[in-house]
């Protein structure tokens, strides 16, 4: 077994990581650490919540302590580049974390704030710089920042990064970095347009990988509630009743979507808060932190706004309206199983949003339950109750209507028919992007599982949702099931939480 002293890393490094109370490395800072601390570039594949910001952290931070440098105004030695500005607050304040008994400075810069405060704080010389593409331009073109020095390049999050149309500024930032530099480059997912990008900043790197997309989704409960869009709200509102949501990120399309939701639950009398593009960074600072002080129970949230929120403890993930990019469902269920935890995911579908769910259960090989409607929450018509496409999905999945627990109980069981999303990518398809990739010489390979249909129950075989004991998920299906990343399982069910 790994531990974080078998790295060699700086006595301070390992000074803070014991007092954040890491026992032990993830699967993605085991194999990236020791490359990246040798100065090798790397390619890593792997999801926010697999540990992969310390995995780039400590060792940048232990090569800049074992080589110190004055620090020269405007010019830092590390840049990360990060498509958001959430994830990119985030990765300063782990830096700072892991960094706080080094001598070493770290500075976040993006777009929605004033730049002249951060023109200063570069003018007075930071080491590492955190930073969004277009901000980071800005600044360069403002002459307030110079890449000449940058030793170590850090792209996290290199596919959400070309989902926001950064391309363009990425090109142009690699033509001002010098030739001679350590490249770390990580990615959810590494498509051809991804790996042509990894190639133009990447030198002779070690690849690294861990968690196929489909770990996160056999980890979370999931069910989905047919349900009229004009039923949504009155829906959500019946859930938010039940106490045991205690933490609750609801999902909605658009960034109208998700105001309106929130002057619904207002209306209602639920304290709720919304986080999107067209919010300030004050608005969004605001609602994050009353969401993780637990002052706002429900945050609502788009998908972008959402990527890289890292709060401990989201006990419930509501997707109110279905994601079209079926990648997008399981980044925001992953949002309720952070560092091990298991959560629930419930998703309302309407009749347009079923192709969605079809997409969704294609790439997760995941029959997702299907919940009844809550009691107080009236079915929209009765065309809608007895619609053809609702009572075939009930009969898929050999589960009756009425009788089961409501559906945000918790320990409704698990599923027996967890699949490789790799295995099913389908490859050609532009929406649906392939995952995982080979991880080289690190010994740990991905998916390799057996085929899905082998050991998927029949559907008639498979347990109603209430009549399934609360520990169902077998544990063959949680830890042995798949090849090559039980390592990865091991953490997650038994790493200490945060915070
Ligand atoms: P990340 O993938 O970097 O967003 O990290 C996901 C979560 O795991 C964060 O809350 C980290 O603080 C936490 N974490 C990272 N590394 C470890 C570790 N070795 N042990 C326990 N928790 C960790």
């Amino acid at each position: 077994m790994t531990l974080f002293t078998d790295f060699g890393l700086a006595q301070p490094i390992l000074k803070a990581l014991t007092a954040e109370g890491y026992e032990k490395p993830t699967p993605i800072q085991a194999q990236t650490i020791p490359y990246a601390m040798e100065g090798r570039d790397v390619c890593g594949i792997a999801q926010t919540g697999t540990g992969k910001t310390a995995a780039f952290a400590l060792p940048i931070l232990h090569r800049l302590s074992e080589n110190p440098k004055p620090r020269r105004a405007k010019s830092p030695r590390v840049l990360v580049l990060s498509p958001t500005r959430e994830l990119a607050s985030q990765i300063a304040d782990s830096f700072r974390t892991y960094g706080r008994n080094l001598r070493l400075t770290t500075e976040v810069v993006f777009g929605g704030v004033t730049i002249s405060r951060q023109e200063k704080a570069l003018a007075n010389g930071v080491d590492v710089l955190v930073a969004t593409p277009g901000r980071l331009i800005d600044l360069i073109d403002r002459r307030a920042l110079s890449l000449r020095e940058i030793e170590i390049l850090v792209l996290d999050e290199a596919d959400q990064m070309l989902d926001l149309g950064f391309i363009h500024a990425l090109k142009r930032i690699v033509t001002m970095l010098p030739k001679e530099r350590q490249s770390l480059f990580f990615s959810a997912t590494m498509p051809k347009t991804i790996s042509t990008l990894a190639e133009s900043f990447l030198r002779n790197p070690a690849h690294v990988a861990v968690t196929p997309v489909a770990t996160t989704a056999e980890r979370v409960e999931q069910s989905i509630i047919f349900v009229q869009t004009g039923r949504k709200q009155v829906l959500l509102e019946t859930l938010l009743r039940d106490p045991s949501i205690e933490r609750v990120l609801v999902f909605t399309r658009t960034k109208h979507g998700a105001d309106k939701v929130v002057r619904g639950l207002d209306k209602a009398g639920i304290v709720g808060a919304a986080i999107h593009g067209n919010k300030s960074q004050p608005q969004r600072e605001k609602a994050l932190a009353a969401f993780r002080a637990g002052t706002c129970r429900v945050l609502v949230a788009t998908d972008i706004a959402a990527r890289g929120i890292d709060v401990d403890g989201v006990s419930h993930v509501i997707n109110y309206d279905l994601p079209n990019v079926p990648e997008s469902y399981v980044h925001r269920i992953g949002r309720t199983a952070r560092a091990g935890a298991t959560g629930l995911a419930i998703s309302f579908c309407n009749d347009e949003e079923k192709a969605y769910l079809k997409d969704i259960e294609k790439l997760t090989r995941l029959k997702v339950p299907v919940m009844p409607l809550p009691e107080g929450v009236p079915a929209a018509s009765a065309v809608a109750e007895t619609s053809e496409p609702r009572r075939e999905q009930s009969q898929r999945n050999g589960q009756p209507q009425r009788g089961r627990p409501a559906p945000h109980a918790r320990g409704h069981g698990g599923h027996g028919q967890s699949r490789s999303a790799e295995a099913n990518a389908d490859k050609g398809s532009q929406r649906r992007r392939s995952r995982g990739g080979k991880p080289a010489g690190n010994g740990q390979p991905q998916g390799g599982q057996p085929s899905g249909n082998q050991q998927r129950p029949a559907q008639g075989q498979r347990p109603a949702q209430g009549q399934r004991p609360a520990q169902a998920k077998p544990a063959a299906n949680r830890s042995e099931g798949r090849r090559g990343d039980g390592a990865q399982v091991a953490w997650l069910e038994k790493s200490p939480r945060r915070r």
